[in-house]
C-alpha cells in the first residue's frame, strides 16, 4: 500500500479509519516550548539544532532563565509546556528536578511533557539511577507525559547511519514501557523523508504496533518530516507533500491500536496540514511558541500557528469540529466546540449517500461526458478523496504514460500601474499614485535574454492596463525580444489585448494581428477569474466581461494562435458558477480546440481590497482540479498551481488529474503582492514530480518534450 496504492485511495481509507475513530473532532494544544539547551553530547548526523560550545550561538538555560520563560507564559492560557532538549553533564537529573517543580508552580494546570526517551536513558545512567527510579522521580515533581522524540527510525541499518550516538530501538521501547507500566502516557515519533526506505517504515511502525499491543500507553504517533537543509545527512530536500500524505496515511491504518496521529504544522505549510487531517490525521499538534528545534533545522516559521484561535479557525476552515486538549488528550473545552463550516461541498455527515452520486461517478469513469448539472452535483457531495480517484485514472486516459511535465519560463510583468483596479487585485498601482512602475522595452528584452542564458524556454509578459503604454509598445517589447532572444513568447491576457485594441481604435482581430507580426507566439489565460458576469460585477467592474474574454480567446484561436485558460476561485461565487465557467472554456474548446491547458489556483485575499468568506484551503483546491480533469474532457493538459497552493499541494494536484507542475517562472510578482512567497527551482521541480511517482519531462510551451529526466 505504501509503496502502490494511488495517493488518493490511500488517503480516503485512512480518513475513513480516522473518522470512525473521531468522527470530525480534530486535535490541538496550546503549547509552549522550552529547549534549555542546544549542546549535546550526541551530536547527530540528522540535528541541525545541536551547536558546539565554541558557537557563537550555543546556550544553555539556567533555572533563572526558565524562571523568568516561565513567568513570561503564565497568562498564556496554555494547555502545554513541552520541554525537550539537547543532552549535557550539566543539566542532571536535579536541574530537571527544580525545572520541573517551577513548572508546576509557575503554570499550574498545564501538562508538562517532555523529554525524549534519549534524555531520560541518559540522565538516568549519569544519575545511576534505573529509568523506573528516574521516571519516578519526574513524575514526583509534574512530570505528566513523555513527548515521542528520538525515536527516528528503529531499523539499525538506518539509525547506526543518522542517529548512531543515540540509544538502540529496544532501549528507547523499553523507556517508554517502564513509563507505560508507571501510568505515564507517552508519544512516538518516526523521522521519515531521509535515507530510509519504504520497509523501514513499516518495520518502525511494526514495533511501535506490538508495544501497543503490550501496555496500550502510546496517546499519539507523530510521522515527522525530515527538515533537510542541505547540512544534515547532506539531504537537498526532505519529504514531499505526497510522501507525507502517505506515510500519515499508512501510519493511520497500520497502527489500528494508536488512538491518534498528530502531523506538526512547525514542520510543513498549513495547506498541506489542512489536507493531512482529511488523510488520516486528527491532531495538528500545537502552537509550540518559542520552539526552536525546527526552526534551526530550516521549518517554514510564516506557517505558524501563534494562537489557540487561529488553529480553531483554521480547522473550522477545514471543516472539522476543533478540540482544545493537552498531549494526554484531557477534555479540557468548557464551551462547546464551533461548527466546522462546509469545506468544499457538504460536510462528511451532511452528504447525500453515495447512491445519490456513485451513478454518475461511475458514467464519468466509463467516459461518459458531465453535465452541469452532474458537475455541481459532484463538486458538492462527493468526498474529494474519491473524485480524484476517478480524476487520476481519467488523466491516465487522457495523457497516457508516465511523464509529468513542467516548463521552465520566466514571468515579467511590464507594468504595475492600472486603471481597472480589480478588488482581489494586490499588484496593482493607479496611475500617479507614486507606486507604478513601467520597463522600457530595451529593459524587457534584457530581462529576457538573462532569463533565456538561464535555460528558459518560455516568457510570459503580463502587466496592468497602463494607458501610456499603447500598442507600439508591446510590439517593440515583442519584436525585441523576436529578433534578439531565442525564447518562445507566451505573453499578453485577453483582457490587456482587448484594452490595446480599444486605445488604438482598431479590432481585437486587428490587434492579434499586429503582436502576431511582432513576435507574439501564444496566450496565457490570465484575468478569465470566474467568467460569471454576476462575479465580474462584483470583483471588478471595470474589467473584460466573460464573453468577450472567450471571444479574444476564440479570435486568438481562429488566427492559429495556442492558449491556454485559467480560473480563480474563492470570491464567495457559488459551485453553478464555478461549473459555468468551466462549461463556457469547454464549449469554447469544442469549437475551436485552442486550449492547450487550464489552469485553477485560489483567491489569496490578503493586501486586497476584498473580503472573501472563507479562505479556500488545500482540500478545496485538490476538488476543484479533480473537477476541472472530469469536466474539461476535450482539453489536454490541466497544469498544477504552486505560487497560490505551495510546491507540496501543487505536487498533489497531480495525482488528483493534473499532468502538468506548470512553469518554474524564476520571479513572480502578481501573487506575491498578496504576501505569498512560495518559490522552486527547475531542481526541486524535477524532485517533486518525481517524488509523486512521476517521470519528469520538461516540456515546451506547446507541449512538445524536450527532456525526459532519466529515472534515479
Ligand atoms: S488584475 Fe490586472 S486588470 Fe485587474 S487591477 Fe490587477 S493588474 Fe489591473
Amino acid at each position: 500500500m505504501l509503496r502502490n496504492m494511488p495517493t488518493a485511495e490511500l488517503m480516503a481509507r485512512a480518513d475513513a479509519v480516522r473518522r470512525a475513530r473521531h468522527g470530525n473532532k480534530t486535535y490541538y494544544v496550546h503549547s509552549h516550548n522550552l529547549n534549555p539547551t542546544n549542546r549535546c553530547v550526541a551530536k547527530c548526523k540528522l540535528c541541525s539544532f545541536w551547536r558546539p560550545e565554541s558557537a557563537e550561538d550555543a546556550y544553555v538555560t539556567t533555572l533563572e532563565d526558565a524562571r523568568r520563560n516561565l513567568e513570561k507564559a503564565q497568562n498564556w492560557d496554555l494547555t502545554d509546556l513541552h520541554i525537550v532538549g539537547g543532552m549535557i553533564p550539566e543539566l542532571d537529573l536535579e536541574y530537571y528536578e527544580t525545572l520541573f517543580s517551577l513548572a508546576r508552580e509557575l503554570l499550574p494546570g498545564v501538562l508538562l511533557q517532555g523529554m525524549t526517551a534519549v534524555e531520560i536513558h541518559w540522565i538516568a545512567g549519569n544519575a545511576g539511577l534505573s529509568v523506573r527510579e528516574t521516571l519516578e522521580r519526574l513524575m514526583a515533581v509534574g512530570f505528566g507525559s513523555i513527548s515521542g522524540g528520538g525515536a527516528e527510525i528503529f531499523h539499525p541499518d538506518i539509525r547506526d547511519k543518522i542517529a548512531g550516538q543515540k540509544i538502540s530501538a529496544q532501549q528507547w521501547l523499553d523507556v517508554h514501557k517502564t513509563a507505560h507500566e508507571l501510568g505515564l502516557p507517552t508519544n512516538a515519533t518516526m523521522l521519515f523523508g531521509h535515507i530510509e526506505k519504504d520497509e523501514h517504515i513499516i518495520d518502525h511502525l511494526s514495533w511501535l504496533r506490538t508495544l501497543q499491543d503490550e501496555t496500550g500507553g502510546f496517546q499519539a504517533a507523530i510521522p515527522l518530516p525530515f527538515q533537510a537543509n542541505g547540512e544534515a545527512l547532506g539531504i537537498q530536500y526532505g519529504p514531499s507533500g505526497d510522501r507525507q500524505v502517505r506515510v500519515a496515511a499508512i501510519t493511520r491504518l497500520y497502527l489500528d491500536n494508536f488512538p491518534h496521529v498528530r502531523m506538526l504544522v512547525n514542520y510543513m505549510d498549513r495547506k498541506l496540514l489542512g489536507v493531512l487531517t482529511h488523510s488520516g490525521v486528527d491532531d495538528i499538534g500545537g502552537t509550540s511558541l518559542d520552539e526552536r528545534v525546527a526552526k534551526a533545522a530550516g521549518a517554514p516559521q510564516s506557517q505558524k500557528f501563534f494562537s489557540a484561535d487561529e488553529m480553531e479557525e483554521f480547522l473550522v476552515n477545514h471543516g472539522h469540529t476543533p478540540v482544545l486538549t493537552n498531549s494526554v488528550y484531557e477534555d479540557l473545552e468548557s464551551d462547546a466546540p464551533s461548527e466546522p463550516i462546509e469545506c468544499g461541498g457538504a460536510p462528511t455527515e451532511r452528504r447525500p449517500p453515495a447512491s445519490a452520486w456513485k451513478p454518475i461517478l461511475g458514467r464519468v469513469e466509463a467516459g461518459q461526458r458531465l453535465s452541469a448539472e452532474d458537475a455541481v452535483l459532484l463538486h458538492d457531495t462527493v468526498p474529494f478523496h474519491e473524485l480524484g480517484r476517478v480524476a487520476d485514472l481519467r488523466r491516465k486516459q487522457v495523457v497516457p504514460g508516465k511523464l509529468a511535465t513542467y516548463v521552465f519560463d520566466k514571468n515579467l510583468n511590464t507594468t504595475n500601474i492600472c486603471t481597472t483596479g480589480c478588488s482581489f487585485c494586490a499588484f496593482y498601482a493607479d496611475p500617479g499614485s507614486g507606486r507604478g512602475y513601467a520597463l522600457t522595452p530595451e529593459q524587457v528584452v534584457e530581462v529576457v535574454k538573462k532569463a533565456a542564458a538561464a535555460g528558459a524556454t518560455q516568457i510570459l509578459i503580463q502587466g496592468g492596463l497602463n494607458p501610456d503604454l499603447k500598442l507600439d509598445y508591446y510590439e517593440a517589447c515583442l519584436s525585441g525580444i523576436r529578433d534578439h532572444v531565442d525564447i518562445w513568447i507566451h505573453s499578453l491576457s485577453p483582457t490587456e489585448i482587448e484594452f490595446l485594441a480599444q486605445e488604438e481604435g482598431i479590432t481585437i482581430r486587428e490587434c492579434i494581428q499586429r503582436l502576431k507580426a511582432a513576435g507574439l507566439q501564444s496566450l496565457p489565460g490570465g484575468g478569465a477569474e470566474i467568467l460569471v458576469d454576476d462575479v465580474r460585477e462584483r470583483i471588478s467592474p471595470k474589467k473584460t466581461r466573460s464573453q468577450a474574454w472567450l471571444d479574444v480567446m476564440e479570435t486568438a484561436h481562429d488566427l492559429g494562435l495556442k492558449t491556454t485558460a485559467t480560473m480563480v476561485y474563492g470570491f464567495g461565487e457559488t459551485t453553478a458558477q464555478r461549473i459555468e465557467h468551466l462549461m463556457k472554456v469547454r464549449d469554447l474548446q469544442d469549437r475551436t480546440g485552442g486550449f492547450t491547458a487550464f489552469i485553477p489556483w485560489s483567491f489569496s485575499p490578503s493586501h486586497t481590497d476584498l473580503e472573501c468568506p472563507r479562505i479556500q484551503n488545500g482540500v478545496d483546491y485538490l476538488r476543484i482540479i479533480a473537477m476541472a480533469r472530469l469536466v474539461l474532457d476535450n482539453v489536454p493538459h490541466l497544469q498544477a498551481g504552486w505560487v497560490t497552493e505551495g510546491p507540496d499541494v501543487a505536487q498533489l494536484a497531480l495525482q488528483f488529474g493534473a499532468d502538468d507542475y506548470g512553469g518554474v517562472l524564476m520571479t513572480e510578482e502578481v501573487v506575491s503582492a498578496t504576501g505569498l512567497e512560495h518559490g522552486v527551482t527547475k531542481e526541486k521541480v524535477v524532485n517533486l514530480i518525481r517524488e509523486a511517482g512521476w517521470i519528469p519531462a520538461q516540456r515546451t510551451t506547446q507541449y512538445d518534450l524536450i527532456k525526459v529526466h532519466a529515472e534515479k
